[in-house]
């Protein structure tokens, strides 16, 4: 068993480090025996040292507000780095990061996936054999998806600052995860702890697109520096709601994400003589009926335990529908009328399908002997897309119409334990950084590089350490995406304890 020796009081980069040297199984044994006999004793105790000099949660860090402020200069400079996926060009975030890194005695690798694009990796070694099973991850992207800049009142790309956030493409997604990452990794550097299991940094290429330059391509040539037991990736969020934390979510499992083409045939020709088998007509009537369609509700234990979390938080008519929502007699109408209260929840009860594209015609004037549509479907990690696509077979009923389920699908991956040690330690790290706001498990509706990583026996789990509204969060992706930056030094704290106590402690 490794401990972990410094010197008392030794204090830098944020991290605050006491001394922790003890034996620990025999001080155990007799915290068990002396617990046993002196529970009452314990309420007429002050708060004084912790039995056994065992640290509390907390001791391991101290002020990481100065952290923080370089993580924020770091997290303008990546905005500033147009990684717009494509082309990506993640090669430039990875030359800055590995400067940043440098000049911290880390000696980091750039691992090239395709031209102009790259990852970048580094590692704190906990000992000469690596255990790769207990290794932790940080994981976070370094591309950001397009932006239409007609509708930005500043330069996405500009790194700016004003009226209390960070403007900027990437600023949320999930360049802001990125410094959050590579903060607590230099705290640990910084802090030249014994630290018990590897540590590796990890930024990635090609999230957004998931093509050549992503995280399965990297996996597929790499997996041996990056190999894991747990990993911390983007995908969950701290919700505020009245200026004030309402929860917080981590992601222990994501939606699988599968398109679908619609081809209608039929009888081309002049469009002076139409005919009952335009095939414009025939796809328009199929895509009406797919696109009013509900799929039946599929409550997920994942699912399940966020909505009963939520119905203590949430104002007393929601609470009111989520506690009935599993029941025989109300359930049907509570999942209906939740449904309608949040897409998001909606989405998280059953398989979702939305139609995105349509094709058709080349003249005006001349009737096509072929339509087409594209439905990106969204499923729940425990169903099957042969079941959704045979339902929606027969909603069509159209001989003229063909479902077709493209290849290239997202992946089923088995959730993340909510059993694990690290579960466990983000939340009640989480819940103590946010003043005992709940934290709940998160299933998220969209698709993140944790999917590839649980496939391969990784406990990955998701936050998004900034808190901010849901109006915030809904600009990810979309215009003015910006960061509240008053939310940021406790982003990067969240970030610091939880991996400084999942490393420093026993
Ligand atoms: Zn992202």
């Amino acid at each position: 068993m490794e401990f972990y020796r410094v010197q008392n009081g030794f204090k830098l980069g944020g991290v605050y480090v006491r001394r922790k040297r003890y034996s620990f199984f025999i001080p155990c044994m007799f915290a068990l025996c002396l617990c046993a006999i002196a529970a009452p004793l314990r309420a007429q105790i002050k708060q004084g040292p912790t039995p056994f000099g065992v640290p509390e949660t907390g001791t391991l860090v101290g002020d990481t507000s100065n952290l923080a402020r370089e993580a924020q200069d770091w997290l303008v400079e990546l905005v500033k780095i147009n990684t717009t996926n494509p082309p990506g060009n993640e090669q430039q975030a990875a030359k800055y990061i590995a400067g940043i890194l440098t000049k911290e005695g880390i000696t980091p690798e750039i691992l090239d996936m395709t031209p102009g694009r790259s990852a970048i990796v580094a590692r704190l070694r906990s000992s000469a054999v690596p255990d790769p099973s207990k290794a932790l991850l940080l994981v976070a992207h370094m591309d950001v998806v397009g932006v239409d800049r007609t509708k930005w009142s500043v330069d996405p790309f500009g790194g700016v600052i004003k009226d209390g956030y960070l403007w900027g493409r990437g600023s949320i997604d999930d360049k802001s995860m990125v410094v959050a990452n590579l903060a607590a990794f230099i705290a640990l550097k910084r802090a030249n702890a014994h630290i018990n299991r590897d540590v590796i940094f990890l930024a990635t290429a090609d999230e957004e697109n998931f093509g050549d330059a992503s995280l399965k391509f990297l996996i597929a040539k790499y997996w041996d520096k990056i190999a894991a037991g747990y990993a911390l990736n983007e995908g969950g969020k701290i919700i505020m709601k009245n200026g004030k934390v309402q929860y917080v979510g981590v992601q222990v499992a994501e939606k699988v994400s599968v398109n679908i083409n619609v081809t209608a045939t039929g009888k081309g020709g002049h469009a002076s003589t139409p005919t009952k088998d335009n095939p414009v007509v025939h796809l328009a009537m199929a895509v009406d009926k797919i696109g009013n369609y509900t799929a039946p509700v599929h409550l997920t234990s994942i699912v399940r335990r966020y909505f009963e979390g939520l119905s203590a938080i949430e104002d007393d008519e929601t609470a009111k529908w989520l506690r009935v929502i599993d029941t025989p007699d109300r359930g049907e109408h509570a999942q209906r009328v939740l449904s309608d209260m949040n897409p998001m929840w909606n989405s998280m009860m059953r398989d979702t399908i939305a139609p995105t594209m349509l094709q058709a015609g080349v003249r005006a004037n001349v009737i096509p002997s072929e339509a087409h549509a594209t439905l990106n479907v969204r499923l729940l990690p425990e169903d099957t897309i042969n079941v959704l696509l045979n339902d929606l077979n027969k909603l069509v009923n159209d001989p003229s119409v063909k479902l077709q389920v493209q290849n290239e699908g997202g992946l089923a991956a088995p959730n993340s334990s909510m059993e694990s040690d690290f579960y466990a330690l983000i939340t009640k790290v989480s819940a103590k950084e946010f003043n005992g706001a709940p934290v709940l498990p998160f299933l998220s509706t969209g698709a993140t590089d944790s999917a590839q990583l649980r496939l391969h026996n990784v406990q990955a789990y998701g936050l998004r350490p900034f808190a901010m509204s849901e109006q915030d969060d809904t600009r990810v992706h979309g215009d003015e995406e910006r960061l509240p930056l008053a939310s940021f030094p406790k982003g990067i704290d969240l970030i610091v304890r939880i991996v400084t106590e999942f490393s420093v402690t026993h």
